[in-house]
């Protein structure tokens, strides 16, 4: 008989973790503080106050290293969490190589990413605050989507402005939105004065992320009874992720492997620092030795070819400075399939574990991305979201410098979504319609010299 090998880690639902872990707490060195866009002074916790509840402004500043997970967001948490640790075995077995590869599987969410992680607290936190409306932005439509069905699960109103290439080639995230009640507008858009300045300019803009937080901000700033949520970057976004490595931790246990490489894709930060983050904070006690790999695209490369300055969030500098990898906050991507990737700057707090030395940075090509996403969707039958095929076309190179080396090595890399509303573009894909963006080297000289200057 063929003696069954194991490729499922599951933890029952009680072991959904009781708070989050906030690597602030363990930093070497402190974050730089936000600066107020008006001042360029440090912000308090009350300029924040017109975007967000009080309890996520604490949490964005907090050096708590254990933050409580309330139990009405741990309940919801229980229709997908614990998410699946598993052993790639067959794609192990399709790239012949000695290393062990393991991801982590955030699809499984019902809005289909790690996305609804910090969306459902987020809108357990405004609820509670008496927030009435949330406005936000959304690239591929993930977190759009996800804020959307939170927001609908706490009876709040929910504005979304999608990023003009997503909305034209995700219709069916935008539908999604829709479907759990949620407005969609394109951004950007003549709603707004940021959306106006940029159409007056480009009128054939065909958006970024940068523009479409600048509109959503806007809409909050002008509405007491609407509060903002942004989806990545920001401390507390991050620290909601973080349930990703503490279940992945407890998974390589049962496994009785121990990571020597962790990778995940780099949009924001969110979902890498979700996995990577409880990690750092054990090598930093010296628990863990493993390699840290945060992986861009090379369309869009903030960690490897950005400057580690201050920079605004959004295009129309409504938002805070924070110090930041930045390619310039009114650089706008190339319109590569991985929406969520198509951002200028990166979470502060992942930019300052790479300034440390505690994680590194790498890109990948948008077809080597896609080919990697193929090759693992025929192995182990999950077609990943286009972010996501950056994190695996990663893992697989480190499995393959193992196979060369002839050395064990595991990898453990976080599969963020399931690409099911991302088909259109595994067809370009197959079609040999998408191509390969060299790196935007004159645009992004350009986006840097224009960063603020804080003399
Ligand atoms: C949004 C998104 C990303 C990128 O955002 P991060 O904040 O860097 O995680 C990656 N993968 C998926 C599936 C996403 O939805």
């Amino acid at each position: 008989m063929l003696a069954m090998e194991t490729i499922q880690y599951n933890l029952p639902q009680s072991r959904i973790p009781q708070a989050w872990y906030n690597i602030q707490a363990d930093l070497p060195q402190p974050l730089a503080p936000p600066l107020h866009p008006g001042t360029l002074k440090p912000l308090g916790p009350e300029d924040l106050a017109p975007l967000f509840p009080m309890s996520l402004i604490l949490q964005e500043v907090s050096t708590e290293r254990e933050i409580e997970i309330p139990a009405e967001v741990r309940q919801i948490y229980a229709q997908w969490r614990p998410a699946p640790l598993m052993r790639a075995r067959r794609l192990e077995k399709a790239l012949d190589t000695p290393a062990h590869i393991y991801y982590k599987y955030e699809g499984v969410s019902p809005a289909g990413s790690h996305k609804l992680n910090t969306a459902v607290a987020q809108a357990y936190y405004n609820k509670v605050d008496g927030t009435k409306r949330l406005s936000t932005e959304t690239g591929a439509g993930q977190w759009g989507s996800a804020l959307a069905m939170a927001s609908a699960f706490f009876g709040l109103e929910c504005k979304v402005y999608m990023v003009r290439v997503s909305y034209d080639q995700k219709p069916y995230r935008r539908a999604l939105i829709e479907a759990f009640g949620a407005t969609v507008t394109a951004s950007p858009s003549q709603e707004t004065e940021s959306g106006r300045a940029i159409l007056a300019e480009h009128p054939e803009s065909r958006g970024s992320l940068g523009i479409a937080i600048s509109e959503a901000v806007e809409v909050a700033a002008k509405d007491p009874q609407t509060k903002y949520a942004l989806g990545s970057v920001l401390n507390h976004v991050l620290l909601h992720q973080t349930v990703i490595g503490l279940e992945a931790m407890e998974q390589m246990a049962m496994a009785g492997d121990e990571p020597d490489v962790i990778v995940g894709c780099t949009g924001g930060g969110s979902n890498f620092a979700g996995l990577a983050m409880p990690y750092i904070g054990q090598k930093l006690k010296g628990k863990s030795k493993a390699r840290v790999v945060a992986v861009e695209p090379s369309a869009c490369p903030s960690l490897t070819k950005g400057r580690f300055t201050y920079d605004f969030g959004d295009t129309a500098h409504l938002t805070p400075l924070v110090k930041m990898h930045t390619l310039g906050s009114t650089f706008v991507p190339p319109g590569i399939h991985a929406g969520g990737l198509r951002y200028h700057g990166m979470a502060p707090l992942v930019s300052h574990v790479l300034d440390l030395g505690l994680a590194e940075a790498v890109t990948v090509q948008q077809l080597d991305a896609f080919a990697a996403g193929i090759q693992f969707a025929r192995a182990e039958g999950i077609v990943p979201a286009p972010e996501s095929n950056h994190a695996v076309a990663a893992a697989i190179r480190q499995a393959l410098e193992a196979k060369a080396e002839g050395k064990a090595r595991t990898v453990l890399f976080n599969l963020s979504g399931h690409g099911h509303f991302d088909m259109q573009s595994y067809l370009d894909y197959q079609a040999g319609k998408l191509e390969n963006y060299e790196y935007p080297e004159e645009e992004i000289a350009m986006a840097l010299a224009g960063l603020p200057s804080l003399g």
